[in-house]
């Protein structure tokens, strides 16, 4: 098996309309998905069927691929699909309660779990990276972060003492299929950005898909663009071709010259696994190539880059500026490369993040399979009656509304938390029961989520209670969501943060507009984010305990 992935230019894009192939709306809304995580309009590289995260891929191979989707039009109504690592492994009589598909992607036993034995395992054809939402079908194109990321800059700006971040300037890079909603959400939060990536392409594509103003080769046109910005009091986002562990340096120079003054730093380079982040002094043209050639040593170099990358951050850190990681595992890759002083500065969970998961919040997401624009825009205005006084979920609505370009098919993303996800759920199933829709509605979330991740370097880093590395929560999540009637279901290790150092799980459910749908429904998006509840008030957080009082979550020693 080992090389079977044809690079040979395949185009996939997935059927649109509310008529199916498949027996089932969960069988077609599972083949769509994985489709349209492979759209070139999604995924970063589809040559490779990587949709976004370094290599976090769809399928193992397109031989597997191909057989996906085959099993998954013949599949009945009453079967699962076993899916292990991006490969369909075996088809099982089960219910029409059971999940059409069961997934398991990138798993190993501890003390196998390393960067080195999983690619010698990959090498043999044996696993693929599945990231987060990659390997489990629910990417949406970089929307998925965006509101998150929205709302992470909006909490940054409060810890600013401010508004908004109208006369600020932050500085991040990588502008990848997720770092590249850093530039709107800085925007849409009024500031001026300075993004730095070494891939031009991905520039090219953030400004095309209008995450990204503009962008420059030219660090010094860069710079006077986004002090004349800030200046002014003026949203504008700059992308600048560059190396982060070069520019980064150079920045905060010019930031203690008094040249320019940076208020929030941050970074979302692929740092979670070495190979795919570039250390300074290789040529992009010679990336892939010097990264097969010795991976030990492009490791190492990666690293090295890494610790000059985070020694500016803390450069910064210490001249004033807000700096926090933005959960890619950077600060413990430049640990390893040296950097004593790389936990100097908080991940965005604790910083800014925990206090929604103490409530289940997280980001929920939904697609319209008939791929009508009109779908969302329906859901949205039926999101805004319902939730009314949510003042936050209804100005993100309306900004995103008027700018997202959506890639792919339709999709919203919103952050809801317990006893508020299912009434969203039902009423898109009324919608699509009552004809108002052309299609039934896909409904996810990332694997950022308050219940379904053990990540000590992000969901998880410094719990009250010093849980961070049990592992047991994710399991069960996926487990109750399988008892609860979700449509597909997966157990991931190594997403966000790399092989090693994560273990969660996701689920999505289909509103199709049946009755069985909408019991489904209410318990699926009722318990996923219930769990998230049950462990914040396992590890002592009191938000989390009122709210399972106040709304009902039975948690047998809550009172304990
Ligand atoms: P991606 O692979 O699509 O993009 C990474 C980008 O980093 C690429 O464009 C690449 O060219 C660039 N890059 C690599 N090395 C660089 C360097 N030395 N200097 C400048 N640019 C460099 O990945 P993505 O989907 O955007 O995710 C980025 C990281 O963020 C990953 O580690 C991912 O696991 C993590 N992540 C975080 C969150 C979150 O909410 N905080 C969510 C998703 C992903």
């Amino acid at each position: 098996q080992a090389g079977s992935t044809s690079r040979a230019a395949r185009t996939v894009r997935a059927p649109r309309g509310g008529e199916r192939t498949a027996k089932s709306w969960g069988a077609e809304a599972a083949k769509r998905m994985l489709m349209n995580n492979l759209d070139p309009e999604v995924a970063e590289h589809p040559e490779d069927l990587v949709v976004y995260g370094g290599t976090g891929k769809a399928a193992r191979s397109w031989e597997a691929y191909d057989a996906i989707v085959r099993t998954l039009d013949e599949l009945e109504p009453d079967e699962t699909l076993l899916v292990q690592s991006g490969k369909p492994v075996g088809v099982f009589r089960t219910h029409e309660w059971a999940p059409r598909v069961l997934i398991a992607n990138s798993n190993l036993v501890g003390d196998w779990a390393t960067w080195p034995e999983f690619r010698r395992l990959e090498h043999l054809g044996l696993t693929m990276y599945g990231q987060m939402t990659a390997g489990s079908w629910i990417y949406i194109g970089t929307q998925g972060i965006l509101q998150g990321t929205y709302e992470t800059f909006a909490a940054v700006a409060r810890s600013l003492g401010r508004d908004d971040l109208a006369g600020t300037l932050t500085l991040t890079a990588g502008c990848g299929g997720m770092g590249g909603a850093q530039p709107l959400a800085v925007t849409l939060n009024g500031g001026a950005v300075l993004i730095v990536d070494v891939d031009e392409s991905r520039l090219q594509r953030r400004v095309e898909h209008g995450y990204l103003d503009e962008y420059t080769t030219d660090l010094d046109d860069a710079v006077a663009r986004v002090v004349a910005a800030k200046n002014a009091g003026r949203a504008l986002s700059v992308g600048v071709v560059g190396n982060a562990a070069e520019v980064f340096g150079d920045v905060l120079l010019r930031h203690r010259a008094g040249e320019v003054a940076v208020d929030v730093v941050t970074d979302q380079t692929s740092a979670h696994d070495p190979l795919a982040y570039l250390p300074a002094g290789i040529a992009f043209e010679d990336w892939r190539a010097e990264a097969s050639r010795d991976p030990e040593a492009f490791t190492a170099r990666a690293r090295g880059s890494m610790a000059k990358h985070v020694a500016a951050m803390v450069g910064f850190m210490d001249a004033g500026a807000e700096v926090f990681d933005y959960g890619n595992s950077l600060r413990a890759e430049a640990q390893l490369g040296g950097f004593e002083r790389a936990f100097a500065f908080p991940g965005f969970v604790p910083a800014y993040i925990r206090p929604q998961f103490a409530e289940g919040r997280g980001p929920f997401r939904w697609v319209a399979l008939s791929g009508d624009p009109e779908d969302i825009r329906k859901t949205d205005r039926a999101m805004r009656e319902l939730f009314p006084d949510n003042a936050g979920l209804v100005r993100w609505l309306e900004k995103a509304g008027d700018a997202v370009h959506f890639e792919g098919l339709p999709a919203r993303i919103c952050w809801l938390g317990y006893q508020e996800r299912h009434l969203a759920g039902l009423k898109f199933n009324e919608m699509v029961a009552a004809g108002e829709l052309a299609g039934p509605i896909v409904i996810g979330r990332d694997h950022l989520d308050a219940g379904s991740v053990a990540s000590p370097y992000r969901e998880t880093e410094a719990m009250a209670d010093g849980s961070d590395a049990i592992a047991d929560w994710p399991l069960l999540n996926a487990l109750l969501n399988t008892a609860s009637g979700a449509a597909w279901v997966s157990i991931h290790h190594g997403g966000g943060v790399g092989i090693g150092r994560s273990i969660h799980a996701g689920q999505v459910t289909v509103a199709d507009g049946t009755a069985l749908a909408a019991q489904k429904l209410e318990r699926v998006l009722t318990n996923d984010p219930g769990t998230g509840v049950m462990r914040h008030v396992d590890a002592g957080y009191d938000r989390a305990k009122e709210v399972a009082r106040e709304r009902g979550l039975n948690v047998p020693m809550l009172g304990a």
